[in-house]
């Protein structure tokens, strides 16, 4: 596995990996790697793609600087986890490398879909996701790219940049990755207390609740949101809505959905989703 900081030989070795052949299958990441990006890992690899890993802490999609500077950082372990994971080329862009002229950059307005939920609540963070994939896009080149359905809005967010600014990239969603207790893995589970996790387990299960039977959005919005708060969890949204468009679903509406779930637990912002059906 080569490892490589610098944005020209970062093209260059994925140049490389196309010229002899491969399909270069990029895995975005913000390090901190667990079981959630191996699977991206894994999707890459028995598509047969040359895997390369990026690790990159973006400053841009966060909203808040406290959040920023909590962001847990292991970068020996991630080494360890994208060698085991076979990954060919691994990039660590630093700060001025990925923003050279800072403040002044050019970035990448995520449009409607980025406005709702997540965008809501984090205002610029679809727009800082945005410009950062943009940017690895345009310095990997040609490639599939492999994003995680537990960040399902920036999922879809993805496949319309690539769409709309015309990149040469297949976007591939991975399915969410679980701790056997039902638990969304992700990096920012590890500031959570034993009595937090627990609380936070409020999220999987309102999912499991709306799956658990057909009935119109609002019923399962309620559903969601009855769990959440018996759990503990401080809600930020419970929603139901268009799988591809991401618009809220009315209760006239009938046929499969998504679950959309988010909120608070010891200060730390914790996500869910899961396919449910309305009617
Ligand atoms: P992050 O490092 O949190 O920015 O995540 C990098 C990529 O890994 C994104 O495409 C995430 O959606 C994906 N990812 C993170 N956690 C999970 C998970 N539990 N299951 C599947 N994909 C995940």
């Amino acid at each position: 596995m080569r490892v490589v900081k610098r944005l020209d030989e970062w093209r260059a070795a994925a140049e490389g990996l196309r010229r002899r052949g491969r399909t270069v299958g990029l895995v975005p990441t913000m390090g901190a790697l667990h079981a959630g990006h191996r699977a991206l890992c894994d999707a890459a690899r028995e598509r047969g793609d040359a895997l390369v890993v990026t690790l990159f802490v973006n400053p841009r999609q966060f909203d808040d600087p406290a959040d920023l500077a909590r962001y847990p950082r292991t970068p020996a372990a991630d080494l360890a986890l994208a060698l085991e994971a076979g990954a060919d080329l691994l990039v660590e862009p630093t700060g001025d490398a990925m923003w050279p002229r800072g403040a002044q950059s050019v970035t990448v307005s995520a449009g409607d879909l980025a406005r709702r939920f997540e965008g809501r609540d984090r205002p610029g963070h679809f727009d800082g996701v945005a410009s950062v994939v943009a940017k690895l896009f345009a310095v990997t080149g040609p490639c599939r790219a492999y994003f995680g359905e537990k960040d399902y809005q920036q999922l879809c967010v993805v496949r319309a940049l690539a769409g709309d600014l015309g990149f040469d990239v297949e976007v591939v969603g991975v399915p969410l990755q679980r701790d056997p207790d039902g638990l969304a893995l992700s990096s920012r589970n590890v500031r959570l207390s034993a009595s937090g996790r627990a609380s936070a387990l409020g999220l999987s299960r309102a999912l499991v609740a709306a799956a658990s039977g057909v009935a119109a959005a609002s019923a399962l919005r309620e559903r969601m949101r009855v769990v959440m708060e018996d759990a503990g969890v401080e809600v930020a949204y419970a929603e139901v809505v268009d799988p591809a468009t991401l618009a809220p679903l009315d209760d006239d509406a009938a046929g499969p959905a998504r679950a959309l779930v988010a909120g608070l637990v010891e200060g730390v912002r914790l996500i869910d989703n899961a396919p449910v059906e309305v009617g």
